[in-house]
């Protein structure tokens, strides 16, 4: 890999990081899924990569080139689906990573979409409202030769959000000389977005929780919940968690830690990201180290700030009866092990974070049938979804005596590669 994060040495031995942790879980995996693990090489390698130069004039008259990815991991079970991110830690290996862990997603609900990821290693922060309006459309003329409401369906994930998505169905639109709307999800819900769309992955964090803690004698109302990342996920599901009984006592975003043992004021935390950009200042609780942010004694530790934070380090000093995953990857798998030898139930991403692409899935249903349902509907249909998917998921753990993620793989694996074996190979 170069300087610059760019290359296409995916099957490289050295496997990195975070590509590499999406293989060992389809490597632990495979002795599942009896005769079907025969098709398995197909989750190790992405269908469709797009690396596209993205080029604009920036407001003093230079000349910017950016890079940008749209990675198609699987769409045997349906068009590509899965966020694009604005971050400059972004490059082709996370993309890929995230686009895998968008197909088990998708297949673990059963919703009907393959798996997909986009992104631009940038700092939307470092760039004027102009700027990083042209950079959006620009990536979007460029990757629109793979996306379309029947294609591969972006959303919103770290750095973007309703305005990106205005802008993106807007560019697609122009270009194929017609509205689109289909073309994208976490939309103005002016355009054609979702009642509820916006707060669906926190609240699907918080009834992944709820039924967790419901199997192990932890109930929500009274816990203790420790939130890493306090943006659209995690500032959303601890709202939530707080509204329904918890108590909030930690937070941390890319800018400070904070905690404070009465319980953290969620509503006055998110006006203040709200006015100032982050937690930074906020008054309403003390300072916390790293350190000590990770070993605090809490009922519920969700991360959902970015991959790989649960180190294998963390992971033995942790102090959490339920971890639950509303980032993308954010445990190694050696932390995972860890987690699971000390007991720690850790319910994974692919069925935790999962309650906002089900609502996209909604979002996309409205538009092609130009139908809106209301906002009760909305959640309601989340609920189910994802209290049915989870009890699925817990049985299938119970009887394989596996791991929560292992059965949400199983499951999944087995929708994707089924359907791949239905389909056949062309030629
Ligand atoms: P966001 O940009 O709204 O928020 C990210 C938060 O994480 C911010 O508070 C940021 O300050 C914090 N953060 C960044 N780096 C950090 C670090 N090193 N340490 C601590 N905090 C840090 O992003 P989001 O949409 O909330 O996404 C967060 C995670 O959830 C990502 O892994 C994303 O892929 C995943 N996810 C998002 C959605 C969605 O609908 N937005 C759906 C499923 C999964």
């Amino acid at each position: 890999m170069d300087a610059t994060g760019s290359n296409l040495s995916y099957l490289d031995p050295a496997r990195r990081e975070p590509w590499a942790s999406f293989i060992e879980q389809i490597d632990r995996v495979a002795p599942h899924l009896g005769q079907l693990s025969r098709w398995i090489e197909t989750l190790k390698h992405p269908k469709r990569v797009l690396i596209v130069d993205v080029p604009i004039v920036r407001d003093d008259g230079t000349i910017a080139h950016y890079e940008g990815y749209r990675v198609q991991h699987n769409l045997s079970r349906g068009p590509g689906k899965g966020g694009v991110r604005f971050h400059p830690a972004v490059t082709l290996n996370e993309v890929m990573a995230l686009s895998g862990w968008m197909t088990i997603k998708n297949a673990a609900l059963g919703l009907p979409f393959g798996g997909a990821k986009g992104g631009i290693r940038f700092d939307p922060r470092s760039v004027s409202r102009p700027e990083l309006e042209r950079i959006t459309r620009r990536y979007t003329s460029e990757i629109g030769i793979v996306i379309g409401p029947d294609k591969d369906i972006p959303a919103p994930d770290v750095g973007t959000n309703e305005q990106t998505m205005a802008w993106m169905m807007d560019t697609y639109s122009m270009n194929v000389g017609g509205t689109a709307s289909g073309v994208v999800t976490g939309k103005p819900i002016s355009l054609g977005g979702s009642l509820g769309r916006r707060e669906a992955t926190g609240r699907g964090v918080y009834f992944a929780a709820r039924e967790a803690g419901l199997r192990i004698g932890t109930p929500v109302l009274g816990a203790r919940v420790v939130v890493q990342g306090f943006g659209n996920v995690g500032g959303i599901a601890a709202r939530i968690f707080s509204e329904n009984g918890a108590k909030v006592i930690a937070l941390q975003d890319a800018e400070t830690t904070i905690a404070n043992e009465a319980g953290i004021d969620i509503p006055a935390a998110l006006a203040h990201v709200a006015e100032n950009g982050s937690l930074l200042g906020f008054a309403g609780a003390k300072r916390l180290s790293e350190d000590d942010f990770w070993q605090l004694d809490c009922a519920f530790f969700v991360p959902a700030a970015l991959e790989g934070q649960v180190t294998p380090a963390r992971a033995r000093a942790m102090r959490a009866k339920i971890v639950v995953e509303g980032a993308n990857g954010p445990t190694t798998p050696a932390a995972d092990d860890i987690l699971n030898e000390r007991n720690i139930l850790v319910i994974p991403d692919v069925l935790a974070n999962a309650g906002g692409v089900t609502v996209s899935y909604f979002e996309w249903v409205q538009d092609f049938s130009s139908f809106f349902w209301s906002e009760d509907e909305i959640n309601e249909r989340l609920e189910r979804i994802m209290t049915n998917a989870f009890e699925a998921t817990w049985q299938l753990a119970q009887e394989r005596k596996v791991t929560i993620r292992t059965a949400a793989f199983i499951v999944a694996c087995q929708r994707v590669l089924a359907s791949r074996e239905q389909r056949g190979l062309y030629p």
